[in-house]
């Protein structure tokens, strides 16, 4: 299903090792990803030159770690260049919002694979599951690097002050065609009205379709952004 995504059948991810941490590289060659997919291979690097991305392709295509790979990576690039001091201030770096807690549970642990060489330095953690009060705590004491939720989820962590986002750097919308069918309207535009999100991020919004919805989100959260609209069999 990816193979006819390819970008040419000879790129391979360590064309990107000017770009991506060598951790990085080898979680993806351990997962069995030797190749970018199209996706991937046009996301990354425009992420990584901080450019908001709104990427239209079709369910398979590899979206997840079109998003997830610049994401960790900023997020190594941004500790690595902390000085002892500063790296005790530990902050949540990125937001991904997914509709379902099913999809929650898919990207964590994605995530977790991606960060295997690196997990002593960036920290996942999946909020749309349980409420239980650990995963409150650990939002409070130990202000993970990523944080996964679906919207609802999200706001209510940002209401009760569990989760902070005010030193966000990334933020993403995962199926944003569907994030608003699911219920999630009223969420999202609190999560984005101001009350808790830094000025300056950058986003991400990811899609199979392009749907009023997801130009609604487009116009909430996305600023210049690089559109990729990638069809089958488009190279
Ligand atoms: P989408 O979000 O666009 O529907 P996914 O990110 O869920 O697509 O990826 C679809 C499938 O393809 C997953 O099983 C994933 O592990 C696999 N995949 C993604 N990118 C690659 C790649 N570069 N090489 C091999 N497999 C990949
Ligand atoms: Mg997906």
């Amino acid at each position: 299903m990816v193979d006819a995504h390819l970008v040419d059948g000879k790129t391979t991810f360590s064309s990107f090792s000017h770009l991506l941490d060598a951790r990085l590289l080898r979680a993806l060659a351990d997962m069995g990803f030797a190749r970018p997919t199209l996706v991937q291979s046009k996301a990354i690097p425009l992420a990584l030159e901080s450019r908001d991305i709104l990427a239209r392709a079709r369910t398979g295509s590899g979206k997840t770690a079109a998003y997830c790979v610049p994401v960790v990576q900023k997020v190594l690039t941004a500790k690595s260049s902390l000085d002892s001091e500063d790296s005790a201030r530990q902050t949540t770096r990125a937001l991904i919002l997914v509709p379902t807690r099913e999809l929650s549970e898919q990207v964590s642990s994605y995530l977790k694979g991606l960060c295997k060489y690196c997990e002593d330095i960036v920290a996942v953690a999946n909020a749309a599951g349980s409420t239980s009060p650990h995963l409150q705590r650990t939002l409070l004491s130990d202000r993970p690097d990523i944080v996964i939720a679906t919207p609802a989820r999200a706001l209510a962590l940002l209401q009760s002050k569990a989760l902070v986002v005010s030193h966000l750097e990334s933020l993403v919308i995962d199926e944003a065609d569907l994030v608003l069918s699911y219920g999630h309207d009223d969420d999202i535009r609190q999560i984005f009205s101001g009350a808790y999100l830094p000025k300056v991020y950058q986003s991400f919004l990811m899609s199979a379709t392009m749907t009023e919805d997801v130009e609604l989100l487009k116009g909430l959260t996305l600023r210049n952004p690089a559109i990729l609209k990638l069809e089958d069999g488009e190279d």
